[in-house]
């Protein structure tokens, strides 16, 4: 497996619309081999999440996992999870704002409101189709990963840039780290 490299804000790759990934395709090794990949970047960077643009792959494919890490203390688990094709759907009007960061946004964190339960349709690394719905952590991360698939960044979907944090006045004033 390899630790591949993430576009940072600005890169082109982060603003354009991903592709589909054909189904055929997604059991192929090249894939395969991709998809170990962002696994493994992910976790190496303590990311909750890791969207395929985000490492200059213009491809529909999102991977999610969670559990306590630096960048994330206290966090809500989630296992682990390869969304290819996601279509994302809320389930309710009701948002609730909380803090985001993102691997291509380093250092920064801000408020975002979300979606508080989304229905999730996708294919899984096997090419099985999935159907579920998520609430709270698990919603806001999945609407940030497929954001990136839109070419959306979190930044884009603050009402207000006041809640931006430069990481290190973020754990002096907003954790309780
Ligand atoms: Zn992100």
């Amino acid at each position: 497996m390899a630790i591949l490299k993430i576009a940072q804000m600005g890169n082109p790759v982060l603003r354009r619309p991903a592709d589909l990934v054909p189904i055929k395709s997604i059991k192929s090794p090249i894939l395969k081999k991709f998809i170990d990949d962002m696994i493994e970047t992910m976790r190496e960077y303590s990311g909750v999440g890791l969207a395929g643009p985000q490492v200059h792959e213009s491809l529909q494919i999102v991977v999610i996992e969670a559990h306590e890490n630096p960048r994330y203390p206290q966090t809500p688990t989630i296992p682990l999870a390869i969304l290819i094709n996601p279509a994302v759907e809320p389930l309710t009007d009701e948002t609730d704002e909380d803090w985001e960061g993102c691997l291509s946004i380093p250092d920064i964190r801000g408020k975002v409101p979300r979606y508080r339960e989304v229905r999730v349709r996708a294919h899984d690394r096997e090419g099985k189709e999935l159907d579920f719905s998520v609430k709270d952590f698990f919603a806001r991360v999945i609407q940030h990963e497929h954001d990136h698939l839109q070419g959306i960044l979190f930044l884009d979907r603050m009402k207000k840039l006041d809640t931006l944090t430069y990481m290190a006045e973020y754990q002096r004033y907003w954790t309780n780290q």
